[in-house]
């Protein structure tokens, strides 16, 4: 269903679980992308926060506000920053930037890059990979289990999206994936 074997919907299921027992916290807990970006020494910022930016670059980037949602940049030896579009909504950062994550913990390598501003390289990757990262940002932003939590609680959807600090298409996405908007 959806496109994506079972086993790795259930591996990305159990993901969402597993980083927030990392970090100390129960299976219905929100997790902020940035305090999981943290934990895997990712630094996130907003063009506005890059050290040393270029002003032209970060105008460009300001102005560009829909081409872009979120930007990974290699670094140094194997790691990455994270770069999210400050003009969208918070609970778009959440998802854009959890996304961005997921790409990098499930190992997906970009196929291409495409240019925004003329000097920022966007990541281009697989459809396949693509569904799996979209699968994943979900399962970090809103576990499984979190959503059985919220549903024993009887909690509405816009309760569930400001617990988690998501979008309310996230929630959806979620009980369309977990079969609860079946139920
Ligand atoms: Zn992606």
């Amino acid at each position: 269903m959806r496109g994506l074997e079972r086993s790795l919907r259930d591996w990305c299921e159990n993901e969402g679980v597993r980083w927030r027992r990392e970090l100390g916290l129960y299976a219905y807990d929100p997790l902020p992308s940035q305090r999981l970006a943290q934990h895997l020494e990712i630094p996130v910022f907003s063009p506005t926060e890059i050290p040393g930016i270029e002003a032209q670059i970060l105008q460009r980037l300001l102005e560009e506000e829909s081409a872009w949602s979120a930007i990974t940049l290699p670094v140094s030896q194997g790691k990455h920053i994270v770069i999210y579009n400050p003009t969208h909504a918070t609970t778009r950062h959440e998802s854009d930037v959890m996304h961005e994550l997921a790409h990098l913990l499930l190992g997906h390598q970009p196929i291409r890059f495409h240019q925004v501003s003329g000097t920022i390289p966007v990541r281009e990757y697989r459809t396949a990979d693509e569904k799996a990262a979209e699968y994943l940002g979900g399962c970090l932003q809103i576990t499984a289990r979190g959503l059985d939590w919220a549903f024993q609680r009887n909690m509405t959807r816009r309760e569930i999206a400001k617990h988690f600090g998501a979008s309310s298409q996230m929630v959806r996405y979620r009980c369309n994936m977990t079969g609860y908007s079946k139920r």
